[in-house]
């Protein structure tokens, strides 16, 4: 028992580097996913707008042809104007010509309307821009931080693992499945050390005589209180000393 609780000693020292080198890390790969999804926004406000401009250009286009064919009728009604025989048709024809008139005015008018509309969803479009590029900018440069970052501490991380892998193989499973699931549930530390008669991790005070025995490391045994695997070595005190927690 003596050489898994040392071994444990070990274990816990590598998890606390691995967890060194994730907490390195920081907050980058949240930061980089919530640009992302504001960069998707930015993106597709801008295409909606897009897509109005093309659907009003066309509509321009369409009224342009609808007001040629108007003036070609207009025209038509006008050389009938000096055929007429009757007031009868006069008057016929004179409404033709206004109701023509007016229906190139309004279409006119709509496509002034619409040009409008373009010119500000222009607008729109270049205000939207700067602060996607900013953005952008902002993404690649996390984005190439952290790919930084994970060449330099890939190698190291794969060392470690290998380590861990070694150490793992000394331990018999039951006791390896009590500190993975300590480990989990506690913040990354599953091992507490006896310190000036308290646990190391939650400053329990240990009984005396519990304490006699955690100093034997024969037997394994749990804080009461914070449930970590309590070990003994009179050089250590703290656990995951000189890393980030
Ligand atoms: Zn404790």
């Amino acid at each position: 028992m003596r050489d898994t609780l040392a071994a444990l000693i070990n274990l816990q020292d590598v998890d606390c580097e691995l967890r060194a080198l994730e907490q390195s890390k920081g907050d980058l790969p949240q930061r980089i996913a919530s640009l992302n999804r504001e960069i998707a926004q930015l993106e597709e406000s801008i295409a909606e707008k897009h897509d109005q401009l093309k659907t009003s250009r066309l509509g321009r286009e369409s009224g342009a042809l609808e007001v040629a064919s108007l003036r070609d009728k207009l025209k038509k009604y006008q050389n009938q104007l000096y055929q007429v025989k009757t007031n009868k048709e006069y008057d016929a024809i004179t409404l033709e010509i206004e109701t023509t008139q007016s229906a190139i005015e309004n279409r006119e008018f709509e496509m002034l309307e619409m040009e409008e509309r373009e010119k500000q969803l222009h607008s729109e479009i270049e205000g939207l821009q700067p602060g996607l590029a900013e953005l952008q900018g902002q993404r690649d440069e996390a984005e190439s931080r952290l790919q930084a970052m994970l060449a330099v501490t890939r190698a190291k991380e794969e060392r470690l693992q290998q380590q861990r892998q070694e150490i793992v193989a000394r331990i018999p499973r039951p006791v390896y499945s009590t500190y993975e699931r300590t480990r989990i549930g506690r913040g990354g530390i599953a091992v507490a050390f006896l310190k000036e008669g308290s646990c190391s991790q939650c400053s329990t005070r240990i009984p005396p005589q519990r304490g006699l025995e955690i100093r034997m490391m024969n037997h394994l045994f749990l804080c009461e209180v914070c449930g970590r695997i309590m070990l003994y070595d009179p050089e250590r005190m703290t656990v995951c000393e000189g890393h980030q927690q």
